[in-house]
C-alpha cells in the first residue's frame, strides 16, 4: 500500500530559450504529490506517517518554495544575483527563516540564503520530478512523483524493491542499530 503526501512550492522560474511565452519570468504554485511505498506496518496499521514524509521531505524542498529556480546558463542569473547582492538579499535576512538543506546534486544546487536554486536542465514538471526523485530517493521509499504547476503536468513511477523497517509504536524508519528516534522504542 502507500502513504500519499502533497507540498505546495511557490516559485518563479521561466524556460530560458523556449519559444513561447514561458521565456519570461513568471511565476506558479506547484502541487507536488509523493507516494511511499511499503508493507503495512502491523502495529500502527499504516504504510509511513505522512507527517513524517513531510518532515524528510521539507527540509530539501523548502528551497523551491517562495524561491526563484533558474537554468545554470541563464543570464538572468548573474543579473538577479547582483541585484541581490547590491540589495543585501544575497546572503539571506534575518526575515529568510524558513530554509532548506543547502543541497548539490548533479541536477541542481540549492542557495538557501538567496532562496535561489540552479539547475542543469530547464525546470519544467518533468524537471522537477526527477531533482526530487534525486534527493530523496535514499531517504523515503518513492513509488511514484507526480507534480502539476499551471497547466502543465507529469508524473513518474518507481520500482520499490526493500522494505524498511519501521517502528511498531510509532511508524517511522528505524535506525540501523533498530532504535527508533522519535519515541525511543528498540528492537
Ligand atoms: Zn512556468
Ligand atoms: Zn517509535
Amino acid at each position: 500500500m502507500r502513504s500519499i503526501t502533497k507540498f505546495d512550492l511557490q516559485y518563479a522560474h521561466r524556460f530560458y530559450k523556449f519559444k513561447g511565452e514561458a521565456q519570461y519570468l513568471h511565476g506558479h504554485t506547484g502541487i507536488l504529490t509523493i507516494e511511499v511505498e511499503d508493507s503495512i506496518n502491523e502495529g500502527v496499521n499504516m504504510v509511513f506517517p505522512c507527517n513524517e514524509i513531510q518532515k524528510t521531505a521539507w527540509d530539501y524542498l523548502k528551497n523551491f518554495d517562495h524561491a526563484l529556480i533558474l537554468r545554470e546558463d541563464d543570464p538572468l542569473l548573474p543579473a538577479i544575483l547582483k541585484v541581490y547582492e547590491e540589495t543585501n538579499l544575497k546572503n539571506g535576512t534575518p526575515q529568510n527563516e524558513m530554509k532548506g538543506y543547502a543541497f548539490k546534486t548533479e541536477l541542481a544546487t540549492a542557495y538557501p540564503e538567496s532562496r535561489l536554486v540552479v539547475t542543469k536542465e530547464t525546470l519544467t514538471v518533468e524537471g522537477m520530478i526527477k531533482i526530487v526523485y534525486d534527493l530523496l530517493k535514499d531517504k523515503l521509499n518513492i513509488a511514484k512523483i507526480t507534480f502539476s504547476s499551471g497547466v502543465n503536468a507529469a508524473s513518474q513511477e518507481y520500482e520499490i524493491t526493500e522494505t524498511v523497517e519501521r517502528c511498531p509504536l510509532c511508524g517511522i524508519a528505524l535506525n540501523k542499530e533498530g532504535h527508533c528516534k522519535k519515541c525511543g522504542y528498540k528492537k
